[in-house]
């Protein structure tokens, strides 16, 4: 959609081609009062891509450009989204000196004493943190020492890796060697702790929405370093919420856009792009973008055919395994009354709020947060369910799963209101949304990006002449998986076939 509005900005025509109901791909909005889906109020959360940070700069413009807000939604009180003296979007501030492997909320140093407390479970107790040096407190001494030479080791391994982020020239031996590792293979050794490993995989869940030994270590280096986000990612959010900003520049090209309209071909050659969609309509332009995750990339039957390089580096970026479930609670976030913040971490639970055997130390819930939305109307807490938690949680019937959850709040909360405020709940598994296969975004395993060739791939955007592939998947610059890296492809890929079509002047028309 970015791509679009910057192609009419630039004076061309273009017709959208989208294979759902709605606009908006993986941010999804659900107004939590009414239940709608697609609604742009006050009363919305997000189900996909929530938070921008201040680096995010794209993002930021494109909201400021469409008169879209962007609120600071880490500090709230009752009847106030954004409190007085909480800095506003737009000033760059410093993080928290969080641990590298923290896997909560981040936040930036100048509004720590705006905080409440974040709940942490380690198995034995549960015990409460504002600040940095208290979440430390609360830990065994073991655990944060292994955590930290954990983190020593990581710091060297970056600074084996060159100073750009994804520059396929960069491909050296040393890039070969961290690639051949997992992410676990690496920081698995380095831990013996049950605490400090449980801390770890959450904290790659937080990245990756996968596993760690799935995701190469390389990958997970870049991610560290700063290449994907950077700065307090949690901090800000979008005023009716993220999918508004794809919903606002729909909303002024509508009859442009054909919902329901998955493509399954896609033609190229000398006389233009004919794209076919399932019902067999036929749309022709003289240049295509072509957006998506890789799985519904690969989905799309492309005459003349992918080039092998991309055809083989598209199977090799699968995607993470992500749930978000919402409690929401009528009575608005109560929670706050009993000075805390909402963010419920764990890193051990009890049996029955475990996974099975094998994986029966592992804690069923490892992240919740405080969601709640804009008006503050409503009390929301939403959890991640990423890699094995998703996939046993998803095997469970939707009441069991919410009577799970509702006890886990109930133990977190320890008052009695958690007993008597019944939530309801939504949920979206975006490992089951047939064009996008998962989320947050694609990721790399082991042996992929130490490939020159697949690095050249990744690098081409013009995947045939005239059709070029853009999204937060494919980015090759900062935001990569991220809101921020969608936009900025999507301009990108928009400023290229404006270009390339001024060069051939073959005319205007556009297809994305
Ligand atoms: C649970 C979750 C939490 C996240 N949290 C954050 C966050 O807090 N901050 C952040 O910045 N990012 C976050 N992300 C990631 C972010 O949402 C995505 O990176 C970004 O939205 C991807 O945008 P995109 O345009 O590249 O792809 P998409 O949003 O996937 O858009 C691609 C579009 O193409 C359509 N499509 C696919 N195949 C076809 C076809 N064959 N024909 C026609 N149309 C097709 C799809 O339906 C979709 O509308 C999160 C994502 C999820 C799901």
């Amino acid at each position: 959609m970015a791509a679009a509005h910057r192609l009419l900005a630039l004076g061309r025509s273009v017709q959208i081609l989208e294979a759902t109901d709605h606009v908006g791909g993986r941010t999804r909005n659900v107004d939590v009062s009414t239940g709608q889906l697609d609604a742009v109020t006050d009363d919305v959360i997000e189900l996909g891509g929530t938070w921008l940070s201040p680096e995010h700069s794209a993002a930021l413009a494109l909201c400021r450009e469409l008169g879209i807000e962007v609120y600071n939604a880490s500090f709230v009180s009752s009847g106030s989204a954004v409190p007085e003296d909480a800095p506003r979007p737009h000033t760059s501030g410093s993080e928290e000196a969080w641990p590298w492997w923290f896997w909560g909320s981040d936040y930036p140093k100048d509004q720590t004493h705006l905080l409440k407390n974040t709940v942490f479970h380690d198995g034995v107790r549960r015990f409460l943190f504002r600040t940095p040096s208290e979440l430390l407190a609360g830990l065994t001494r073991s655990s944060v020492q292994e955590l930290q030479m954990a983190g020593k080791a990581i710091d060297d391994a970056i600074a084996n890796v060159s100073d750009s982020c994804w520059d396929a020239g960069k491909v050296t031996a040393s890039w070969r060697h961290l690639d051949e590792e997992s992410t676990w293979s690496f920081l698995n050794g380095k831990l013996s702790s049950q605490a400090s490993k449980q801390a770890l995989r959450n904290c790659i869940h937080n990245k990756n929405a996968q596993e760690p030994e799935a995701v190469s270590l390389l990958y997970n280096l870049l991610s560290f370093k700063g290449c994907n986000s950077a700065g307090p990612d949690s901090q800000f959010r979008v005023r009716g919420g993220t999918q508004a900003i794809p919903m606002t520049i729909a909303a002024g090209m509508r009859d442009k856009i054909a919902l329901g309209s998955p493509v399954q071909m896609l033609q190229s050659g000398s006389t233009g792009i004919i794209a076919r969609t399932l019902n067999g309509t036929e749309y022709r332009a003289r240049a295509a973008i072509v957006t998506g995750p890789p799985p519904a990339i690969l989905g799309i039957n492309f005459d003349p055919p992918l080039r092998a390089p991309d055809a083989q580096l598209l199977q090799r970026m699968p995607m993470g395994t992500s749930l978000k479930i919402a409690a929401v609670y009528r009575q608005g976030p109560w929670w706050r009354e009993l000075g805390l913040q909402g963010d419920i971490l764990a890193t051990a639970l009890p049996k029955e709020f475990s996974l099975p055997e094998p994986d029966s130390e592992m804690p069923l819930f490892v992240q919740c947060l405080d969601h709640s939305p804009f008006s503050q109307r409503l009390g929301v807490i939403v959890c991640f369910m990423e890699g094995r938690q998703n996939l046993h949680f998803m095997s469970l019937a939707a009441q069991e799963q919410q009577s799970l959850l509702t006890a886990f709040l109930q133990r977190s909360f320890n008052d009695s209101r958690a007993e008597t405020f019944q939530p309801s709940f939504v949920a979206l598994n975006w490992a089951d949304q047939p064009y996008a296969r998962g989320a947050y975004t694609g990721f790399f395993p082991p042996g992929v990006l130490s490939i020159p060739e697949y690095w050249e791939a990744f690098r081409e955007m013009e995947k045939a002449p005239n059709v070029f592939l853009a999204g937060a998947d494919y980015h090759r610059g900062f935001g990569n998986g991220y809101i921020e890296g969608a936009i900025r492809d999507g301009l990108l890929a928009a400023e290229r076939a404006h270009a390339r079509l001024l060069s051939s002047q073959v005319g205007q028309e556009l297809l994305v």
